[in-house]
């Protein structure tokens, strides 16, 4: 379990990390989301010892993470995958983090089983792809067979491939009944994942939720009607209550009444209909609407439109 109270980072002037409070609990995958300079990785790297909060604490299983008696058993993390030793193979790579960590060396070739590397084990680090240098670093983290898993930004970057295979394995190792934390910019890589949200925009805390939760209070569900008759139908539901607007396509985009009741009302008053379908805003853009005041870099586009960095 890892938990933070008013954990505060600031850099100069710059508040990094303002007064966050949260826990991360075993035996599920907890997303940590944010758009690009939210604070994920100071938040992560002061979990890991690595940066000194300004204000606040942050605690592993109760213990801050530099008096923990063996970090590696307890904590494994991918923070900066690029972070080898390219003349090495993966296979020395890992034997030397056994070995100055205390750790059995049968555990090397486990891991690089584990991750689908045995058979690149003996080449060079160098010649590594993308996808290949994120499976070693994820090995490194899962070497001390640790309860706490950490993961910044493990899918950048990444095929398709390699992205389900994250994935599951993230999946698996929460159901195993570890802790994984696990950050991202995009709500889409969170949303089959992660089973509990944070979502933090400029250092601050913006939700604290599961998925579940987070797509029902910021996805307004809507109904999409086509019919012939789209102006006596507008009417009908503004009447009953609901809210009617047009889609561009010529169908109306209905809220706040439900597709039954809308199909009520449609054959009570003789309108014919031909589609009464479900409509979920995406997540992405649930997520994009309640960080947008948030994003620090904001890149303007040709036609004027604004997309974050
Ligand atoms: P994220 O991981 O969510 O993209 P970061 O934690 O990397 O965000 O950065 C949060 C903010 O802190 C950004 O504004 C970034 O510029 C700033 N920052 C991060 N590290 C440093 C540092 N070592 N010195 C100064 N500012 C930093």
């Amino acid at each position: 379990m890892i938990e933070a109270v008013g954990l505060t980072k600031r850099y100069g002037e710059r508040t990094a990390v303002d007064q966050l409070s949260f826990t991360v609990r075993p035996g599920q995958v907890t997303g940590f989301l944010g758009p690009n300079g939210a604070g994920k990785s100071t938040t992560m790297r002061m979990i890991l010892g690595l940066d000194t909060p300004t204000g606040g604490r942050v605690t592993i299983d109760g213990k801050p993470f530099r008096q923990l008696d063996n970090p590696m058993r307890e904590v494994g993390a991918l923070l900066d995958a690029k972070a080898i030793h390219g003349g090495r193979s993966a296979h020395h790579h890992l034997l030397c983090l056994a070995q100055t960590n205390n750790l059995p060396k049968r555990r090397v070739d486990e891991v690089l089983d584990l991750v689908g590397l045995a058979e690149v084990a003996r080449k060079r680090a160098k010649g590594f792809s993308l996808g290949m240098g994120q499976r070693l670093g994820i090995a490194a983290a899962l070497l001390g067979d640790p309860k706490i898993l950490m993961f910044d930004e493990p899918v950048n970057g990444l095929d398709p491939e390699g992205i389900l295979w994250i994935r599951n394995l993230m999946k698996s190792l929460a159901a195993e009944g570890r802790t994984v934390f696990v950050s991202s910019h995009l709500m889409s890589e969170m949303e089959n994942t992660a089973d509990h949200l944070l979502v933090i925009g400029r250092g601050r805390m913006i939700a604290d939720c599961t998925v579940q939760e987070f797509i029902d209070q910021n996805s307004e569900l809507a109904v999409r009607v086509r019919t012939p008759d789209p102006t006596r139908m507008a009417e009908l539901v503004t009447g009953a209550g609901g809210r009617a607007v047009t889609d561009g396509e010529g169908a109306l985009l209905v809220s706040e009444l439900t597709m039954d009741r809308i199909g009520d009302l449609a054959f009570d008053n003789g309108v014919r209909l031909h589609e009464l379908s479900l409509l979920q805003a995406s997540l992405e853009q649930a997520f994009m609407e309640l960080t947008r005041d948030t994003v620090e870099y904001h890149a303007a586009v040709p036609g004027g439109r604004e997309v974050s960095s």
